[in-house]
């Protein structure tokens, strides 16, 4: 805490986002600028971080600072802070380094009090205004502060508009809001026990404390587990002087974008809501106009709202995401941040700016996520299937998605665990994330595209419907009607993010289309990265896909995957069935033709470029039915033999080879005869690595490299290399004695994972892991993301003891790391040759490799958008 002051102006120099979070850098940059913002401070994440380490106790200083502040503020505007005839009203307003929609607090029109509020009604002449603030005051901070159920002010919102028979806030008149704030006055002393405090500079400093404590609300936990956010940044303060959309038809308040968040293609894209206030918009409880609109009832503000948000992408070199107000006729920005935005538009933006020449190539390369590249590659539905369409919404978040219906988050969480399902809500709030995590999409009958569903869909990659008004819900009957059709909960619907329609029932989807920018930036990406991408391929169908998809090689082809196909099965069955070498050897025999064409197939798909197969792996007893269903007293006795305590660490990888030579002997036959086989016929020889599972000692690669080249010498000639997974914590160790024998290492960072840290992946995941994840023991899955400092170590030990005997030693990561990003950086870093991952995740490596690159060599760092 060395920094000597907790609060910062927005128009005096400061700090960046770490410091003012991400709101308050906008506004003082913002300000900065030139644009028109309110006047206001910051107080910065420090005192948040003080506050917390204090138990929740402000920093001494802080309140004598926050008076300063006010009284400067209170001179730019030439108002009073707790003035009754002309106050001086603020926001007080959350705002984090990153960005978190609507998952903190944030209350407007502090200041306002029973005597301020008739000040106001005088002042600006207008009643109706300064009691809709009023009340909105009331709501906010009673939520805020005391923790009081929004349910209970709405509901009497509710009462009331219906008591009048109308529709929107807006058709409620002076009185009906004066009388609205006395409601919520009780409202407000029977859930607390005390009255709504008068006192402007306590309403500051209670709803300062507020803000700080909305960093520990669960929803926002929730949220940063989600988003791998750490816990312990805090979140600033923005005071901000109120200006006020809701003073009648030429005021209003609305969301833009400088580019389409879904589709990345430029334009105007946003909303606005006439005479409303801040939270309207977002809270889809109005759903708005197109921003268009604005352009004939404002025509001067929607000029300058054009003009600032070009200023702004060209200031900020990014899609920006803007919040703004105007007041009378005049524009006020209230937030600018880089856009949340999808895959695709991503993409587009990324691309376009770089033909625009905002940004170079490098940074269009690093500013992409390679995680979201995920949503390009899931089905769609097919667009010239003829569907009957039951309901139309916006199309606030691509991607099909199909599931059945749940009316509520707690649900969604619950059945969303086992089966796919779709939350349908009338619109969302940010206490339904744990909802919208676990469903496969979100349909809501209000909102427009800047509602919370949209935003967080799109943030999530997740399909989203939103404002699809042909739905209605029954809540407490948990059903919904979608064009006439009524749901009962776990019926099937089938959305569709990209064009807003949905459909009864389950839509077949098809592959989804790579388009041109995906392909220039992956290209931009190739040229960058210096770590070879490979994929993990059992079949030639994967192999083709993976080379679709830019693969430059198979680092893993697991061969028990053919030995379980259903004409096979019966004769694998009989090879370990049988008495001795003699019957195995028959078996095997008539598996041999089977693997070769196998291996044919896969090689064809990949001609010119290595194909890494490993021998057999799993233990015997995987091939073997369950004991009650063997076919007779013979077989059961078997599976009782192969029984093992711990089969993950028993009879498996090279220990079978080295006990049953005649297996891998009849695999590389296999192997050679379908590479001389495949040569023949396509004139171009396969480049094949012929790999040997869970070595933990040179002697057991010693032996098995012996054996697989004198097979190979018998059945002719063939290019080749003869490796090793590296996958047991001694092999790391023991790499130079091992990498005599071997021609490459390929990291099997799963099992690695599993030995390293004594956890059995299937007992860890389903048990202690989660407790651990849950309870910040860990901070990340090790199975998911790569534990760089205990796994990654072992990693580090084989690759510099493996090349001090052997520099040559090729080398690279076939676990389901190499399809990680922050893992595949790793890779870079520790020098490995290539990574190899799932088809689907080729891409995703590939860009990560290049940022990685990128990132080493200073051209650019990786900045996620929407921080
Ligand atoms: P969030 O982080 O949830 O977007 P904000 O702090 O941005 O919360 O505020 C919520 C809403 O209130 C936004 O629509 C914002 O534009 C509006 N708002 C905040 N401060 C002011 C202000 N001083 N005057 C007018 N509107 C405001
Ligand atoms: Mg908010
Ligand atoms: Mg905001």
């Amino acid at each position: 805490m060395a920094r000597d002051r907790f609060v910062y102006d927005f128009d005096e120099p400061s700090g960046g986002k770490e410091l003012l979070g991400g709101k308050g850098s906008g506004l003082a940059e913002m300000t900065q600028l030139g644009v028109p913002v309110p006047a206001g401070f910051t107080i910065t994440t420090d005192a948040c971080r003080a506050y917390m380490a204090a138990g929740h106790r402000l920093p001494d200083g802080l309140e004598e600072e926050i008076q300063e502040r006010i009284a400067r503020l209170e001179q730019k505007t030439g108002k009073r802070f707790g003035d009754d005839a002309d106050p001086l009203l603020v926001s007080v307003r959350s705002g984090a380094a990153v960005s978190m929609p609507g998952m903190m607090d944030t209350i407007l029109n502090l200041g306002l009090n029973d005597a301020a509020v008739e000040g106001l009604a005088r002042s600006t002449g207008n009643e109706r205004f300064a009691f809709d603030s009023y009340r909105r005051l009331l709501q906010m901070f009673g939520e805020v502060v005391d923790g009081i159920d929004a349910h209970r002010f709405e509901q009497r919102l509710a009462d009331l508009k219906q008591s009048k028979g109308v529709q929107n806030d807006t058709d409620l008149d002076a009185d009906d809001l004066r009388g609205l704030t006395g409601i919520f006055k009780r409202i407000y002393h029977e859930e607390t026990g005390n009255e709504f405090p008068p006192n402007a500079r306590e309403q500051l400093t209670r709803a300062v404390r507020a803000v700080f404590d909305s960093w520990d609300n669960p929803r926002a936990q929730v949220y940063r587990h989600a988003h791998a956010i750490p816990d312990d940044l805090g979140t600033a303060v923005n005071i901000v002087q109120m200006v006020f959309g809701n003073k009648g038809d030429r005021s209003g308040t609305g969301v833009c974008f400088t580019r389409d968040p879904s589709t990345g293609e430029q334009g105007l894209y946003g909303e606005f809501l006439a005479n409303a206030q801040g939270e309207d918009v977002v809270a889809g409880i109005r759903t708005p106009e197109p921003l268009e609109n604005m352009r004939e009832r404002l025509p001067e503000a929607f000029d300058q709202l054009v003009e600032t948000m070009a200023t702004l992408e060209r200031h900020y070199r990014d899609m920006q995401d803007i919040e703004f107000t105007v007041e009378e006729g005049e524009l006020f920005l209230l937030q600018t941040r880089s856009a949340k935005r999808t895959a695709a538009a991503a993409l587009k933006a990324a691309v376009s700016m770089q033909e625009e020449g905002l940004i170079t190539r490098e940074e269009a390369v690093a500013r992409i996520d390679p995680g979201s590249l995920d949503q390009l590659l899931h089905p769609m539905i097919d667009p010239k299937a003829k569907l009957d369409v039951a309901a139309k919404g916006l199309n606030a978040s691509p991607g099909a998605a199909c599931g059945g219906v749940v009316f509520d988050a707690d649900t969604a969480a619950e059945r969303g665990a086992d089966e796919p399902v779709i939350l349908v809500r009338w619109e969302t709030t940010p206490d339904d994330i744990h909802g919208m995590i676990a469903a496969q999409g979100i349909l809501t009958v209000h909102g427009g595209m800047t509602s919370h569903a949209a935003v967080v869909a799109r943030g999530m990659g997740k399909p989203c419907v939103a404002g699809a008004e042909g739905v209605s819900i029954d809540a407490a009957a948990k059903t919904a009607t979608i064009g006439g059709t009524t749901l009962g909960e776990g019926d099937t619907i089938t959305i569709d993010g990209g064009s807003g329609r949905v459909y009864i029932g389950a839509v077949e989807l098809v592959p989804p289309q790579i388009n041109e920018d995906f392909e220039t930036v992956l290209g931009w990406a190739d040229d960058f990265r210096r770590l070879r991408v490979r994929a993990n391929a059992d079949t030639p169908e994967d192999t083709a896909k993976a080379r679709e998809f830019g693969a430059e090689g198979i680092g893993l082809c697991r061969t028990e995957h053919m030995f379980f196909g259903e004409e096979r099965l019966p004769v694998v069955q009989r090879m370990i069935m049988a008495d001795d070498e003699h019957g195995r050897r028959e078996a095997l025999d008539e598996l041999l033709p089977m693997q070769q064409s196998d291996f044919e197939g896969i090689f064809e798909a990949m001609t010119g470029l290595p194909v890494t197969i490993r021998l057999l792996d799993p233990p015997l007893h995987e091939f073997l039915p369950a004991e009650e269903d063997a076919e007779d007293a013979k077989m059961r006795r078997r599976i009782r033999a192969l029984r093992e305590a711990n089969p993950m660490l028993g009879t498996r990888g090279c220990r079978l080879g080295l006990m049953f030579p005649e297996i891998y002997e009849m695999q590389v036959r296999a192997i050679v005869r379908a590479a001389i086989a495949v040569s023949e016929r396509t004139g171009e020889a396969p480049l094949v690595e012929i790999m040997h599972p869970l070595v933990g000692f040179a002697e057991e690669l010693r032996r098995l490299r012996e054996l697989t080249v004198e097979t190979i010498e018998e059945e002719g000639e063939i290019e080749y290399l003869c490796g090793t997974m590296i996958e047991l914590p001694r092999a790391c160790i023991r790499a130079d004695e091992i990498a005599e024998h071997a021609d490459f290492f390929s990291f099997g960072t799963n099992d690695l994972t599993q030995t390293a840290l004594g956890f059995s992946r299937d007992d860890a995941e389903g048990k202690f892991l989660t407790f651990y994840l849950e309870h910040d023991v860990l901070e990340r899955n090790p199975f998911e993301t790569l534990d760089q400092s205990g796994v990654g170590e072992l990693m580090r030990i084989a690759v510099e003891r493996g090349r001090s005997v052997k520099q040559s030693l090729k080398m690279g990561i076939c676990g389901e790391h190499g399809g990680e990003a922050k893992s595949v950086g790793f890779c870079h870093e520790l020098g490995l040759d290539y990574v190899s991952c799932s088809p689907y995740r080729v891409p995703l490596a590939r860009l990560a490799a290049a940022q990685a690159e990128l990132a080493e060599s200073g051209a650019a760092q990786y900045v996620a958008a929407g921080g």
